[in-house]
C-alpha cells in the first residue's frame, strides 16, 4: 500500500502541475512515465517502447541520444558553468553564437538577444518593438497584430499573442494593444469557388482595411510563424506572405517571423522564412536551435532596429531588459555544437530527402471518410479529422476526438499530437529515416483502423 502511495505516478499527481494537461482528469488518469530515450524513441516505465512522432515539443531536431551534445555541455559547463552578459560582460561562445545565427538568418538580421524560451523571445520581441518605436519618436505606434490559431507562447506577451482560446480565457489575456487578424486556412475560411490566390488576397486586404481601421500611425508590428504550428499546422495559402508583407511594407508596420518551430530546417529549408518568401524586421528562434538539450531561445533584430534600441539606451543609461540565463554559456555551447552538426549531416537536405516521403505517406489518409484535410511540407504535417467530409464540419469539440485519436495511436506505439480542430500533427526528429516514418504512420495506421469502433 506504502508502496503504492509512494509510487512515481501517485507523487506526480499529488505534487506536479502540469503544463497544457486537463489537471482534474489527471488525478483519475496519472501520468505517462518516460524514463528513457535513443534516437526517435523514447521508453516508459514499463519498458514499452513509442516513436516520437512529435519530436517531444517539435524541438528534439536531432533525435534523444545525440553524444556530442552531451559532451559539448559537460565540455562547457567544465570551463565556465555559468556567466552572463549583463552590464558589458560577455564570453565567446555566446559571440560565435550571435554572429553564426546573424549570419544564417535571412532578412539581415543585425544583432541577437539570447532568452531560454521560445515565449521569453516573443516577450522581449514586444519589449523591442515598443522600446524602438519610443527610440525613434513614434510613441503611438504600439499595437501588435497576430494571428487568430497562431501560436507564439504563455508568457503574458506571448500568450496574449498567441490567437488560440484557452491561452486567454480566465488568464484575463489579451493584454491591452495585442490584437489578432484573420486566420490564414484556405480549406477552413476559403469560400465557395474562391481561389488559394484569391482567399491569400482577400487576407491581405482585411490586413489592409485593420490597418486603416486602426490607425496606421498606431500599428507597430505583426508576428507570424511561416507555419502555424501548435494551432493546427496550418500553412499559408499560395501567394500570402508576398501580398501581406506588401502592405506591412505601405504602412510602415515590422514583420516578426515566429521561427521557433520552423526554424533549422523543418520545412525542408533552413528557415521557413525562406520556404515562402518572407524578409522579416525581427526573428524568434528556439527548439531546435539547441535540439532542445538545453533550453536557449533568440531574437535577432535587423539593423535599423538594434541602432534604434541601441541609441535609446544610452540615452536611458542602459537598456533595461535581460534575463540571469541569457546567453547561458552551456545552453549557447550545445547550440553551437547543434549548428554544426547540422552543417557537417546535411541536415536541410536531408528533410529534403525524407520529407516528401512523410508528406506522401501521410497523404494516404485523404481517402478516410472522416479525413477533412491532410497538410504539411517537409517533416511537419497534419491530418484534420471531421464529422462530416462533404460539408467540412468539425465533430464537437467536447467529444475530444483529436484527443482521443492521440491516445488511440499512443497505445499503438507513437507519440503524437491533437492541435485544436481535431487535426492530429506529425512533427519527428529531423533525423528520422524513411523506415522509421513507416513505421511511425504504419502505428498511426492501426490508431485510425479503431476509429470506427468508437466514432461518436
Ligand atoms: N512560438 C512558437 C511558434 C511555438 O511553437 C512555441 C512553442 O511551442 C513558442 C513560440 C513558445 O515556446 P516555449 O514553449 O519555448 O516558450
Amino acid at each position: 500500500m506504502s508502496e503504492l502511495v509512494n509510487s512515481p505516478a501517485a507523487r506526480d499527481i499529488k505534487y506536479v502541475m502540469h503544463p497544457y494537461t486537463n489537471l482534474e482528469k489527471h488525478k483519475e488518469q496519472g501520468p505517462l512515465i518516460i524514463e528513457k530515450s535513443a534516437g526517435v524513441w523514447v521508453t516508459d516505465d514499463a519498458g514499452n517502447k513509442y516513436i516520437e512522432g512529435m519530436a517531444g515539443l517539435w524541438c528534439t531536431s536531432l533525435g534523444f541520444g545525440e553524444e556530442r551534445l552531451v559532451e559539448a555541455a559537460a565540455k562547457q559547463m567544465r570551463e565556465l558553468p555559468y556567466y552572463h552578459l549583463f552590464t558589458h560582460k560577455t564570453h565567446v561562445p555566446a559571440i560565435d553564437l550571435a554572429e553564426k545565427l546573424c549570419t544564417m538568418a535571412p532578412g539581415n538580421m543585425a544583432q541577437a538577444f539570447f532568452a531560454n524560451s521560445g515565449s521569453e523571445g516573443n516577450d522581449t520581441a514586444v519589449k523591442l518593438i515598443w522600446y524602438y518605436h519610443n527610440a525613434i519618436g513614434k510613441p503611438e505606434k504600439k499595437k501588435i497584430l497576430s494571428r487568430i490559431k497562431g501560436y507564439h507562447g504563455v508568457t503574458v506577451a506571448s500568450a496574449s499573442l498567441t490567437g488560440l482560446p484557452y491561452n486567454h480565457k480566465d488568464f484575463d489575456l489579451p493584454i491591452h494593444n495585442i490584437m489578432h487578424v484573420d486566420c490564414p486556412h484556405y480549406y477552413r475560411y476559403g469560400e465557395e469557388g474562391e481561389s488559394e490566390e484569391a482567399f491569400a488576397t482577400r487576407m491581405a486586404d482585411n490586413l489592409e482595411k485593420r490597418i486603416l481601421d486602426e490607425g496606421p500611425d498606431t500599428v507597430a508590428a505583426f508576428f507570424a510563424e511561416p507555419i502555424m504550428g501548435a494551432g493546427g499546422v496550418i500553412l499559408p495559402p499560395k501567394t500570402y506572405f508576398e501580398k501581406i508583407q506588401a502592405v506591412l511594407k505601405k504602412y510602415d508596420v515590422l514583420l516578426v517571423a515566429d521561427e521557433v518551430i520552423c526554424g533549422f530546417g523543418r520545412t525542408g529549408n533552413m528557415f521557413g522564412s525562406e520556404t515562402y518568401g518572407i524578409q522579416p524586421d525581427m526573428m524568434t528562434v528556439a527548439k531546435a536551435l539547441s535540439s532542445a538539450y538545453l533550453p536557449i531561445s533568440a531574437v535577432l533584430v535587423s539593423e535599423k532596429i538594434a541602432e534604434g534600441v541601441s541609441k535609446n539606451s544610452g540615452k536611458l543609461g542602459t537598456f533595461g531588459h535581460g534575463y540571469t540565463y541569457s546567453g547561458h554559456p552551456a545552453a549557447v555551447a550545445v547550440a553551437l555544437e547543434t549548428l554544426k552538426i547540422y552543417d557537417e549531416r546535411k541536415i536541410v537536405d536531408h528533410v529534403k530527402e525524407v520529407g516528401p516521403h512523410l508528406q506522401k505517406r501521410l497523404r494516404e489518409f485523404e481517402a478516410h471518410p472522416h479525413v477533412g484535410e491532410v497538410r504539411g511540407t517537409g517533416l511537419i504535417g497534419a491530418i484534420e479529422f471531421v464529422a462530416d467530409k462533404a460539408t467540412k464540419r468539425s465533430f464537437d469539440p467536447t467529444k475530444g476526438v483529436g484527443a482521443k485519436i492521440m491516445a488511440t495511436a499512443q497505445e499503438k506505439g507513437v507519440i503524437l499530437r491533437a492541435t485544436p480542430g481535431d487535426a492530429i500533427a506529425f512533427s519527428p526528429p529531423l533525423i528520422i529515416t524513411k523506415e522509421e516514418i513507416d513505421e511511425m504512420v504504419d502505428r498511426f495506421a492501426q490508431a485510425v483502423t479503431s476509429l470506427a469502433d468508437w466514432i461518436p
